[in-house]
């Protein structure tokens, strides 16, 4: 028989420590499975997740720039998914194509299970406004905060988004250069692919105070540009986005086999030996 197949579909991928994460939950839970890199570019995508599915693969992860795109191929989509109009997880059933959403998920269990964050009356700024951030503002909005604001480059996609989102609570959108410098917030959170291509936009320095805690979605072994800007900027605390990482690995893995893996273990391991 042979052995179930996974992966992580994306553009670029070579960074994503996907793979390490589920050999180390497949070895924890003594699961016979595999998981693989597969770099494939926006016009590849439909053609590469078909024969995927056609060559007996079980599920895959999507990451950027694909997890909008990819709705368009699931069969059925989870009510996360459904809400957030962005997927993370595909499972592979018969002939279906069923898609979940497990980022959301991720970043609530690292904000506040491991963090240990009170999100409720909280203000929270969001920078960034594609498929992570389609993920995350439905689960930030059921915690109950006082605000949540979207800040992008391209406005229109913040506004989108907060017309989208704004029947579950209170949402707005401005542009990334001009959040107000009256606001001031509990949580800002980084959604921008901005370091994954080496670039460091204008973070709003305005919007930091000494209680702030910075999030990064972004990780590494050093200080990203954002957490070292929080830093600098005097932020409570600058966290990288392992801990979401790891949980939202752990969400897809439980939704594929069937089983909660221990995330703890795996978290501190990724961070020692990234
Ligand atoms: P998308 O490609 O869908 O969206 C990218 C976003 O970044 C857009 O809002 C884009 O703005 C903005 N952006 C890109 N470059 C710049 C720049 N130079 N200045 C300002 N804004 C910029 O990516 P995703 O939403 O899927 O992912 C975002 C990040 O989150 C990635 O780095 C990804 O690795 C990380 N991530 C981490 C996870 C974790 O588990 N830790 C989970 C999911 C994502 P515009 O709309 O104007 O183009």
């Amino acid at each position: 028989m042979s052995i179930d197949r996974y992966g992580v579909m994306g553009y670029p991928v070579s960074h994503s420590r996907s793979p390490v994460i589920h050999r180390l939950f497949a070895l924890q839970t003594s699961q016979d499975m595999q998981y693989e890199l597969l770099q494939v570019t926006p016009e590849k995508l439909e053609i590469a997740v078909r024969q995927f599915q056609r060559t007996g693969g079980k599920g895959l992860n999507v990451t950027v720039p694909h997890k909008s795109e990819i709705t368009r191929l699931v069969d059925h989509l989870s009510e996360r998914a459904s809400t957030a109009g962005a997927v993370n997880t595909l499972t592979f059933k018969e002939d279906e194509i069923l898609g979940d959403n497990t980022d959301g998920f991720g970043l609530m269990r690292d904000l506040v299970a491991n963090l240990g964050l009170t999100l409720e009356g909280s203000n929270i700024l969001v920078l960034g406004a594609g498929g992570a951030t389609r993920g995350i503002i439905g689960p930030l909005l059921d915690m109950q905060p006082a605000s949540v604001r979207i800040a992008n480059r391209t406005l229109g996609k913040a506004q989108a988004l907060a017309d989208h989102f704004s029947r579950s609570g209170p949402v707005t959108a401005c542009r990334f250069n001009v959040v107000p410098v009256s606001d001031q917030y509990d949580l800002i959170i980084n959604a921008t692919s901005a370091g994954l291509h080496g670039e460091s936009p204008p973070y709003p320095s305005a919007a930091v105070s000494e209680s702030t805690v910075c999030y990064d979605l972004s990780y590494g072994l050093n200080a990203t540009p954002f957490s070292a800007w929080a830093i600098e900027h005097g932020a409570a605390q600058a966290v990288m986005g392992w801990g979401m990482l790891v949980e939202q690995a752990a969400e897809s893995f439980r939704i594929w086999r069937g089983i909660r893996p221990n995330t703890a273990e795996v978290l501190k391991h990724m961070k020692i030996t990234a």
